[in-house]
Order: C-alpha cells, then sequence, then structure tokens
C-alpha cells in the first residue's frame, strides 16, 4: 500500500491490516498469548531482536491497532495503555524526576490533574496550571527546570481551544517536550503531531471505540520521544489485551462516517441550544460566535459531538425534573460512543490558574449518532419540565 498517494479516510480503512498474514481474514485475529515458544536454542537466544517474545510486549492484534494508531494521528510510533489515564500517567511519568517542572493547562482533564498533584508531587515534581488561552504567552512560564507542556484542546468540560502550534513553537525553541490529550477530535479531526506537538495521547475509550464496551489509551508520539516512553511502559507493566484491541480496531474502521455524522448532528443541536431562552451560552468551538472558532478552524477539520452550555439559574429540583425524565440521552461518564449522553458538571471546583463562574449549571452533552430532530425533541421537553 502507498500511503502517500492514498486519502486519509483511505489509510484509516487499511492501516495495520494485512488479511495475507492471516489467512485471508479481513481483520487481524485476536491473538491471545502470554508465551511464546521459539522452535531452537538459537530463535531463543536472538528473541531480543524480535517484534514477537512475550504477550506483554505486544501480539499481532495489538501491533495492527499501534499500527493504526500511527496512521490515525500521523505519529511515528505508537503505544497502547489499558485506559486513557494510564495513557496520561505513563508520559507524565516519563518525564518526572527531582525538581523537574510540569506546566498544565487549567483544562485538562481532572485525572490528568491529580496524578501531579497527588503522585508527581511526591517525587518532588512541580506542576504550574496555566490559563489554556495563554498561546505564546506561554514563554513566561517556562523554567530552566521545565520538561514538559501538557496541553487539552479544546478543554475538559470548558472546551477552549488552545493555541497549539504557537505553544508547541515556544516549546521546540526551548527544548521542552510537548503532549496532548487529542481525545475530543478522536485523532480524526486533528492531528497534533503535524502541528509541532511531540506526543499525542487519546482516551481510546471514546471516540477509537465508539461504542461504549472498551477501555483503552493511546500513546502517538515521534521516534525521538519512544525510547523514553517505551522505557516507563515496560517497567509498569503497561499492556493492553488482544480483545480490546479488537474492538479497538472494529471501531477504528467506521470512524470516518461516525464523525461526519458526530460533527453534523453536533452543530445542529448546538444551534438549536444556542436559540434557547434558558440557555444563556453554548461552548462549542464550530459555533461562529465562539471565542475558539479562529483556532478550530485553523487547527481541526471538524468537531465531534461533545461539547458544554451553561443554563441559567435553576434550582435543583428543577434540574432534577429535566434530567430524570430524559429517555433518549443517558447519564453517565464517558462518550464518544453510538449514544447521547446528558450530565452536569461542575469545573468550578478544580480550577486554580482561571475561574470559572458562568451563572448557571453548566452540561457537558454527547450528541450521539441518533437523528438529531429526536435529540431536540427531547431536549425541549425536557426544557419544559425545568421551567414547569
Ligand atoms: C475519558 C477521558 C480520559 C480518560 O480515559 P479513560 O479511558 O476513562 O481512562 C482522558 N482524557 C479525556 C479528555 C477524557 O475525556
Amino acid at each position: 500500500m502507498d500511503d502517500e498517494k492514498l486519502k486519509y479516510d483511505t489509510i484509516l480503512t487499511h492501516a495495520g491490516r494485512d488479511p495475507s498474514r492471516h489467512l485471508g481474514a479481513v481483520n487481524t485475529p485476536v491473538y491471545r498469548a502470554s508465551t511464546i515458544l521459539f522452535p531452537t536454542l538459537a530463535a531463543l537466544e536472538a528473541k531480543e531482536g524480535t517484534k514477537l517474545r512475550y504477550g506483554r510486549r505486544g501480539t499481532p492484534t495489538t501491533h495492527a491497532l499501534e499500527d493504526a494508531v500511527c496512521a490515525l494521528e500521523k505519529a511515528d510510533r505508537a503505544l497502547l495503555a489499558p485506559s486513557g489515564v494510564s495513557a496520561i500517567s505513563t508520559i507524565l511519568m516519563s518525564f518526572a524526576e527531582p525538581g523537574a517542572h510540569i506546566l498544565m493547562t487549567d483544562s485538562a482533564y481532572g485525572p490528568a490533574r491529580k496524578f501531579c498533584e497527588f503522585t508527581l508531587r511526591k517525587f518532588g515534581v512541580e506542576t504550574t496550571y496555566y490559563d489554556p488561552t495563554v498561546g505564546a504567552g506561554i514563554e513566561a512560564l517556562i523554567r530552566p527546570e521545565t520538561k514538559l507542556i501538557w496541553m487539552e484542546s479544546p478543554g475538559s468540560q470548558t472546551f477552549e481551544v488552545q493555541d497549539v502550534p504557537a505553544i508547541a513553537e515556544v516549546a521546540r525553541r526551548h527544548g521542552i517536550v510537548t503532549a496532548i490529550d487529542n481525545t475530543w477530535s478522536g485523532g480524526y479531526f486533528c492531528q497534533p503531531l503535524t502541528q509541532g506537538v511531540d506526543i499525542s495521547i487519546q482516551a481510546g475509550t471514546k471516540y477509537i471505540s465508539g461504542h461504549s464496551d472498551l477501555l483503552l489509551g493511546t500513546i502517538a508520539c515521534r521516534a525521538e520521544q519512544y525510547d523514553r516512553l517505551r522505557e516507563t511502559y515496560l517497567r509498569f507493566g503497561v499492556c493492553v489485551g488482544a480483545d480490546d484491541a479488537f474492538l479497538a480496531l472494529r471501531g477504528l474502521r467506521t470512524m470516518a462516517v461516525r464523525m461526519a455524522h458526530h460533527h453534523q448532528s453536533g452543530l445542529e443541536v448546538a444551534n438549536w441550544l444556542l436559540q434557547q431562552e434558558e440557555v444563556c451560552r453554548v461552548m462549542h468551538p464550530g459555533l461562529p460566535g465562539d471565542p475558539g472558532h479562529t483556532l478550530w478552524r485553523q487547527q481541526f477539520t471538524g468537531a465531534s459531538g461533545l461539547f458544554g452550555f451553561v443554563l441559567r439559574p435553576a434550582d435543583r429540583p428543577a434540574l432534577g425534573r429535566m434530567f430524570d425524565g430524559l429517555s433518549l440521552f443517558g447519564m453517565g461518564s464517558s462518550w464518544g460512543g453510538f449514544e447521547s449522553l446528558l450530565v452536569p458538571s461542575n469545573p468550578s471546583v478544580y480550577r486554580s490558574a482561571t475561574t470559572w463562574a458562568p451563572g448557571g449549571q453548566t452540561v457537558r452533552i454527547h450528541v450521539g449518532l441518533e437523528d438529531p430532530a429526536d435529540l431536540i425533541a427531547e431536549l425541549r421537553a425536557a426544557f419544559d419540565r425545568l421551567r414547569e
């Protein structure tokens, strides 16, 4: 396959697949393996140099997914972790040493912050949180001991778009490694490594899986970062089972059509919400009025189905009526599956470099693959109950 000439969607359909090596099977089968046997003493002695040597170090199924993740993120190398959080902590740990300093966006996914506050702090690593909209101004926060700049764009819960190329450029000039949580775009709408970032992680749990039945983390990186990450990865025994890798590959094959639908329906619902009197703000970078819209247009080719909005002040019983009567929208953690979700969120509690005081209840919405007309009808009924 001459990848150079093919369009991105075509590459995603074929990457990490070689039926000729699997008796013609279209999908790489599930290789459940811990022990790998070597036929001769000479082969056993040479195993250090072989790709297949022990299940924890990968099987044909996980290797296929690594190859597909490289294609998705336009990366040199990829590593797989059992969850998004595991991918995050593997990277953060790779840059930890006594006295080291990390810069992390204030809009980062909560558990990424917690890893810095609870785990890295114990080893003498200090983290400074920065305003997600800092852009090239990040330079003023850099110290001689700064080892890593962590980004997430758009931010968890609040959806600020970061000036990723500007931050990556400053970091490069100072010899600092950059990492980004790219879960929102699924990797499909944004490939941060093409914008100067060194490491891109995802909760593959979300859009790569696409079906709410799998936990997975992906780490995509430049060749220069691979050995350092791989070292931490091996020491912690991070690995992914073949069944989960198989499901992730299966999800990835339909990513192009799913993401196009999330983009379209998400914007339709966001535009509708913008016109509702119960809603005082919609945080969706695809809306022309959103503060991050220009940056989003420069850095992304589309929007996923996840965004936020803020309700006008309402009391707890009214919110209870609104949320309890939902049937298409589910209430629960995670997102990126085929189903729609609606959950209240409270970003105010963990912010430290910026404040989040939007003047009403913040809500996170995931627009799934249902017909958006049905979703809008359900939201209209929910707002009716809110007003009762
Ligand atoms: C869900 C999520 C994660 C963590 O993924 P898990 O697989 O649940 O560990 C990481 N980052 C972001 C932005 C997420 O939304």
